[in-house]
């Protein structure tokens, strides 16, 4: 099989924590993934941008089996998840991912709604996922609201305690739907901030955003899409400060 990008981790394997092959999703007839290619190596944050329904969210969404894709292969830490055998639940508890939309459960307070999904889908004990909670409330700085209720905390905080919910879990990898464009502007910054966090630590990243400062400073890629394909991508600096496409220039003017 051909690579793009190759990496050595400590494992010893040379795999991208994420390769993407050939891959399509169709709708009926709408053809919404139209091939894509990408590779992304551990550690390595990768910022997706492009205009509203060029795929976005249904390429983050075949990564971790919210949609099924209609042909084309997918790998995470070199496991096949598009492989029919795959158990999807395995896969998932690898792959976190936050949404636009914070989702938590409105009538579990927050150490609730990061202990459930540990109790539920991992098995850890009571203890044991309180401990995992409140550290991961500690990481997001939200220690002082592990008995606060969603509808208590703003929108930045509610998005903060979605992110440690998804980091209880343990993930390899995590991605992210557009996660400030539901916030308030002034909330966003903390909510990047968490994800800078993350970045710093190592962990490998997939950003659906609009935020182009944050893909600037944070993101080692930028992959632009449009109509189901990836037009260009590379260093940050090159694809948002010297767009090599029209489609990459005209969609940049409209949004910067
Ligand atoms: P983006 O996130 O870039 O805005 P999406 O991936 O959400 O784009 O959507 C791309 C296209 O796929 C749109 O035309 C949308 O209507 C269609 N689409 C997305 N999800 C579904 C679905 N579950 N059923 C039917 N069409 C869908
Ligand atoms: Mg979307």
């Amino acid at each position: 099989m051909s690579r793009k990008t190759e990496t050595v981790d400590s494992m010893g394997t040379d795999r991208p924590e994420i390769e993407i092959r050939g891959l399509h999703k169709s709708f009926g007839d709408n053809k919404v993934l139209r091939g894509i290619d990408l590779d992304i190596a551990r550690g390595e944050v990768v910022c997706v941008i492009g205009p509203s329904g060029s795929g976005k969210s249904t390429l983050l969404r075949c990564v971790n089996l919210l949609e099924e894709p209609t042909s084309g292969q997918v790998f995470v830490g070199g496991t096949e998840v598009t492989d029919l055998d795959v158990d999807i639940d395995a896969v998932r508890r690898r792959i976190g991912m936050v949404f636009q939309q914070f989702n938590l459960f409105p009538h579990l307070n927050v150490t609730e709604n990061l202990t459930l999904p540990q109790r539920r889908v991992l098995r850890r004990s009571k203890a044991r996922a309180a401990a995992v909670a409140r550290e991961n409330l500690l990481r997001v700085g939200l220690a002082d609201k592990a008995d606060a209720y969603p509808a208590q905390l703003s929108g930045g905080q509610q998005q903060r305690v979605a992110i440690a919910r998804a980091l209880v879990m343990g993930p390899e990898v995590m991605l992210f739907d557009e996660p400030t464009s539901a916030l308030d502007p002034e909330l966003v910054g903390e909510v990047l901030s968490v994800m800078r966090l993350l970045a710093a630590e190592g962990m490998t990243m997939m950003v659906v955003t609009h935020e182009m400062s944050f893909a600037r400073e944070v993101a080692d890629r930028v992959v632009f899409m449009d109509g189901g394909v990836i037009v260009e991508h590379g260093p940050a600096a090159q694809v948002v400060g010297d767009p090599q496409h029209e489609r990459t220039r005209n969609f940049l003017m409209r949004i910067l």
